[in-house]
């Protein structure tokens, strides 16, 4: 398998063509730049100019618009306008869909139009209908027909384009050919990069979006690879993760997939698009691009050069291993919770991380996102454990502790190797990836090979360097190549400040793994310097959390789940509302959680409007989709269950749906 980028063993960015949009230059090493969009109503002048400023001003250096049709399009010129005279030169995008004539217009008045190559020429009938191969090439005339001639006026505007593909909404067209997948995503951008080329214009930004990290981060790998062997050069990369909802989970899936690319190298420009005001988006699109400020001549260090991977970066399949105990094989990832900086652990300590304790009872509850080992460190503790929690303790402890087949000894690997007291059914062996390479950058010199195949030992991996996850990638590669099939742990440390800055770096360092299909744990923490109490200390200004280590147990669990490894709670695809939208998405969603969040593996799309909620609610099993003002349909999948009910009632319209569908269980009181 070839290397679709050089940044597997180190960071270094992928080489892009330079585009302009207005004054801004993008690719071709040039700082990736963060953009948002509004929300608002594109024909209210003053609330969209003041939106747009809001953003500005926290960071954006681009803004889109929406522009559903002519007069949207034409009043995107009053925006800019406006704009100006406020001493704002922040470049415009009109966003399209559907609309060749208000992409026409646009073009012609603001810096950027973004189209999306699944709805601009075609209407989506859900048909799957055969196409010879004289039917396709007739197809792509037709594109072309109804697509030259915005590209004649971008060229001769000197306006940019963004040709966005979105999972959801690929064209019938594409879908009777490639089916729902990345390379359909790919193909459908492509075949308008094509045309643009043939008119020789070049002033062109790609993204291929996707509510799902996984698809998203193989169908951008994909691009790359085709742009390069059919141009020899590639596009600007707009990266994203759509409907990837609020709060918490959609930070994490959107550093995940984000995360993962900027970490290949690609990615020039990003946006994470979150169900809350716009201007929020821009502190976490910032979190996640200062992680790249090394300059691209600059390799950080880098391990053993990898020539050729032993693994598939575009399909996903998971590192194969031999279980032990729960861990590895076909069993979901587990997550370890570090509670060693606990002094004199008692049961109310494993609240935080899904036990609860009720004394008068002598009973545990035990919550769907309940870790399912601790680190206690030097601790044996002084109470029974609940069912299904077992315990990590270093060697000398592990002697001390009476039920084996519940606590476990944590080795460094030389320690692993010299101790004659060893369990006879799991061993947790540390592993630091830097570690595994000498000076030349060889494996073959790492002393611990042989210890590491035991069949009892579960692999605790970490790294310290700048590009841990690049270090540690290697070292999976690594494994693949000698046969080393011990399940592994992914131990990732924060030293960071800020909860946002946590979740980003938990999520971008484990989940590039987990997305490439390694890892059979995870267990994050905090470096040694950081204490309970300054972690704490940074405040938690959007969630009201008890401590820390519930905020990591509950990190620990969505990254499983955004990467679709482990699912343990609902999954809420949420659009991030634009000027479309027809109810307030952000109080929906918050209604629909409140009710719904006990569903454990269901995913509930909600979506703003009509036009393009219905293809871009993806793989969501429900949908509530806004229809008309205060008019809802609900859905099933792609098929329309109840139209147009009265948003006051639809709420419960949708538990009645999702209880006739054999998908509603009765919250379980604590
Ligand atoms: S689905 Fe949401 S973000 Fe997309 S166009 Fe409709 S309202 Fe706007």
């Amino acid at each position: 398998m070839e290397l679709y980028t050089e940044s597997l063993t180190r960071y270094k960015r992928l080489p892009t063509r330079e585009v302009k949009i207005g004054d801004l230059s993008l690719g071709n090493f040039n700082p990736i730049r963060v953009q948002t969009m509004t929300t608002t109503d594109t024909m209210d002048t003053l609330a969209t100019v003041e939106q747009s400023i809001r953003c500005i001003e926290a960071g954006a250096e681009m803004v889109r618009i929406t522009a559903p049709s002519k007069k949207e399009a034409e009043n995107l010129k009053v925006i800019r306008d406006e704009l100006r005279r406020r001493g704002y030169n922040t470049p415009l995008i009109a966003d399209i869909h559907f609309t060749p004539n208000a992409a026409e217009i646009a073009a012609r008045l603001i810096e950027k139009v973004r189209v999306n190559p699944g709805n601009y020429v075609d209407k989506k009938k859900f048909e799957l209908i055969e196409y010879s191969d004289a039917d396709y090439a007739e197809e792509i005339d037709r594109i072309r027909e109804r697509f030259t001639p915005l590209v004649k006026i971008c060229k001769e505007y000197g306006t940019a384009m963004r040709i966005g593909t979105n999972h959801g909404s690929l064209s019938d067209r594409i879908m009777s050919r490639y089916g729902d997948t990345a390379m359909g995503m790919v193909e459908s951008a492509m075949e308008f990069l094509r045309i643009a080329r043939y008119e020789n214009y070049h002033n062109i930004v790609l993204s291929m979006k996707s509510s799902n990290p996984q698809v998203m981060v193989q169908a951008y790998r994909l691009l790359v690879n085709l742009m390069n062997s059919e141009f020899g050069e590639a596009y600007p990369l707009h990266l994203g993760v759509t409907e990837a909802g609020d709060g918490e989970d959609g930070r994490i899936k959107s550093a995940i997939g984000i995360g993962t690319l900027l970490e290949d190298g690609i990615g020039d420009t990003i946006r994470v698009s979150l169900t809350e005001d716009p201007e929020f988006e821009i502190p976490v699109c910032r979190d996640l691009v200062k992680r790249y400020s090394i300059p691209a001549a600059e390799p950080a260090v880098s391990p053993g050069e990898t020539t050729a991977l032993p693994y598939d970066p575009f399909h996903y399949q998971r590192r194969v291993t031999d279980p032990v105990d729960n861990i590895g094989g076909r069993q979901v990832p587990v997550v370890i919770a570090d509670l060693s900086k606990v002094e004199n652990i008692l049961p109310a300590d494993l609240q935080s991380i899904g036990y609860v304790y009720d004394e008068p009872t002598d009973k545990w509850t035990i919550r769907d996102a309940a870790a399912d080992y601790i680190i206690t460190g030097h601790q044996v503790l002084s109470f029974n454990l609940p069912g299904t929690l077992k315990v990590l303790v270093y060697p000398a402890a592990w002697a001390l502790a009476e039920d084996k087949t519940k606590y476990f000894p944590l080795f460094q690997d030389s320690g692993f190797a010299m101790s004659d007291i060893k369990s006879p059914l799991v061993n947790f062996v540390m592993v630091d990836a830097g570690t595994v390479y000498d000076a030349d950058g060889s494996a073959d010199t790492y002393p611990y090979w042989g210890q590491l195949a035991d069949p009892t030992v579960v692999i605790c991996l970490s790294s310290t360097a700048t590009n841990a996850m690049q270090v540690c990638r290697n070292v999976f590669a690594e494994f693949i190549r000698r046969q080393v099939k011990s399940p592994v742990v992914l131990m990732t440390d924060s030293a960071l400040a800020t909860p946002d800055e946590h979740l980003i770096h938990f999520a971008t360092e484990t989940g590039a793994l987990l997305l490439d299909g390694f890892g059979d744990g995870i267990c994050l923490g905090y470096s040694s310097g950081a204490t309970l109490e300054n972690i704490k200390s940074t405040g938690r200004t959007y969630l009201d959390v008890k401590d820390i280590y519930q905020f990591t147990n509950n990190t620990a669990f969505s990254i499983l789940q955004a990467t679709r490894t482990r699912i343990s709670k609902t999954e809420y695809i949420s659009c991030p509302s634009c000027g479309r939208t027809l109810f307030d998405l952000q109080e929906t969603t918050a209604k629909i959680r409140a009710v719904t969040n006990h569903l454990k593996g269901i995913k509930i799309a909600i979506m703003g409007c009509i036009v393009n909620g219905p293809g871009e609610m993806a793989d969501a099993d429900f949908g509530y989709v806004g229809s008309g003002t205060g008019k809802i349909t609900l859905y099933k999948g792609r098929d329309v269950m109840k139209r147009n009910v009265n948003s006051e009632v639809a709420v419960e319209e949708l538990i009645r749906l999702l209880k006739e569908n054999e998908a509603w269980i009765e919250p379980a009181t604590l």
